[in-house]
């Protein structure tokens, strides 16, 4: 019996308020808030026509001012926020769920809008003061970041007694028929493909330039993929948080046509954060560029293929070397049918809903901000099952070379 309010009505909005909305016996109400309520009400119709025994409600808000928002809270009560919004609202929502007492749930990492940066130090900053309040933050509940550390902590809790080694792959095999669209927000998915890789190994970052490192995967499912290393939020934390850790590597599959264009993008200076004078108005080419490319949202009914994204652990098991693959295989076109999203955001929506669910039930408790392999994965796993992103599981998987 909890009310929910969701901040964002964008693509990974929309399918965890779908979600939230199939699972009424926990959330009774939702109050979807944005910066466009005609967005809001958009996804609060389209619910309805599906069917749903939660109680909608809509708002506009500019979660860019936490005063602003921690009012509407106050007028709302819900028990916890779940931050959809983009990156750079992360510590403005934080600020406002402390104002107003509410637990704080998201699947980004705090990003400064005018540095392509992201790292944990800004959200791990507030450790204390939720403590104080006796509240959780929850951080990283996506799907990368978000299931793949959830499945790092399954690993650990059922397979392992040491893991030496993860690599975290990532791939899309949907065609959506455009020559260059991106499969969320533009503006900050071209910030952390076009920035520098990195790896962690025995306790330090390694760099790489952009697309340097590069290896082919047979993924299940899927078949083979050219696959790149990027640097990813989740291996901050888990460098952390998997101790014993050697290495942690992220890839992702990307296509030719993308990095064709994205590399002609960038040579012609349109992926670029440094503002612009354009004809008497300052103008961020990136920003620009996002308002000419296809909606992620609008990719959903032209979507076909799948994604597979997973984990590949290698340690020790009993005193013997032993590798567990875990993977959960997403379709396009079933996401598309179920609640009119493509699967990338259907993938992130969902365990938004989950890591939700696990505060607003008290299944996950503390006061404090956490990442979220720091919790039991076990309910989280079964959350996946039952909500529509069933896991598989491979112990003789091909490694990453
Ligand atoms: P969209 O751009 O589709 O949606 C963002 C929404 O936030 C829009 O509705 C937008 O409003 C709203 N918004 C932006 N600024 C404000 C503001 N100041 N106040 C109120 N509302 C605001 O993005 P996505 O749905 O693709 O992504 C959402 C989040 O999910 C991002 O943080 C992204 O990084 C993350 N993500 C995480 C993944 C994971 O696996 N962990 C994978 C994919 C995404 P408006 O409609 O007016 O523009």
């Amino acid at each position: 019996m909890s009310k929910i309010m969701i901040i964002g009505a964008g693509g990974v909005a929309g399918v965890a308020a779908h979600k939230v909305c199939q699972n009424s016996e926990v959330f009774t109400e939702l109050c979807i808030a944005s910066r466009t309520q005609s967005k809001c009400d958009k996804l609060k119709a389209d619910i309805e026509r599906r069917g749903t025994k939660t109680r909608i409600t809509t708002a506009q808000v500019n979660a860019d001012n936490a005063d602003e928002l921690a009012a509407l809270i106050r007028i709302e009560k819900p028990v916890l926020v779940l931050n959809l919004a983009l990156p750079y609202q992360d510590l403005t929502i934080m600020d406002a769920c402390l104002a107003a007492g509410v637990h704080y749930v998201d699947t980004a990492n705090y990003e400064p809008e005018d540095t392509a940066k992201f790292e944990y130090k800004w959200q791990w900053d507030y450790r204390e003061r939720f403590e104080k309040a006796g509240l959780t933050a929850l951080l990283g509940s996506g799907f990368d970041p978000g299931v793949t550390s959830v499945f790092a902590a399954y690993a650990m809790k059922h397979h392992f007694d040491e893991i030496h080694y993860i690599d975290i792959l990532d791939a899309n095999a949907g065609d959506h028929g455009y020559p260059f669209a991106t499969n969320f927000n533009p503006e900050i998915n071209i910030r952390e493909v076009s920035a520098k890789g990195s790896y962690w190994e025995n306790g330090a970052w390694v760099e790489t330039e952009p697309m340097e490192i590069k290896r082919v995967y047979n993924f299940p499912e899927i078949g083979e993929k050219d696959m790149y290393l990027l640097h990813h939020e989740e291996l901050e934390s888990l460098a952390l948080n998997i101790k014993g850790i050697k290495r942690i590597r992220f890839f992702m599959t990307f296509g030719q046509s993308y990095l064709t264009h994205l590399k002609c993008l960038e040579n012609v200076g349109m992926t670029s954060i440094v503002p612009i004078e354009y004809e008497g108005k300052m103008i961020v080419p990136l920003q620009f560029l996002k308002a000419v490319l296809p909606d992620p949202a609008s990719l959903g009914p032209r979507t076909k293929g799948k994604t597979n994204i997973g984990c590949i652990f290698s340690g020790i098991k009993d005193g013997k070397p032993k590798t567990y693959y875990l993977y959960n295989v997403c379709d396009h076109e079933e996401c598309y049918r179920e609640v009119g999203s493509q699967a990338i955001s259907y993938t992130t929506g969902v365990p938004a809903m989950i890591g939700a669910m696990m505060l607003a039930t008290g299944t996950w408790t503390g006061a404090g901000v956490f990442n979220i392999e720091e919790f039991d994965p076990d309910p989280f796993m079964d959350a996946l099952t039952k909500f529509g992103l069933p896991w598989r599981e491979s112990f003789a998987p091909d490694l990453v070379e």
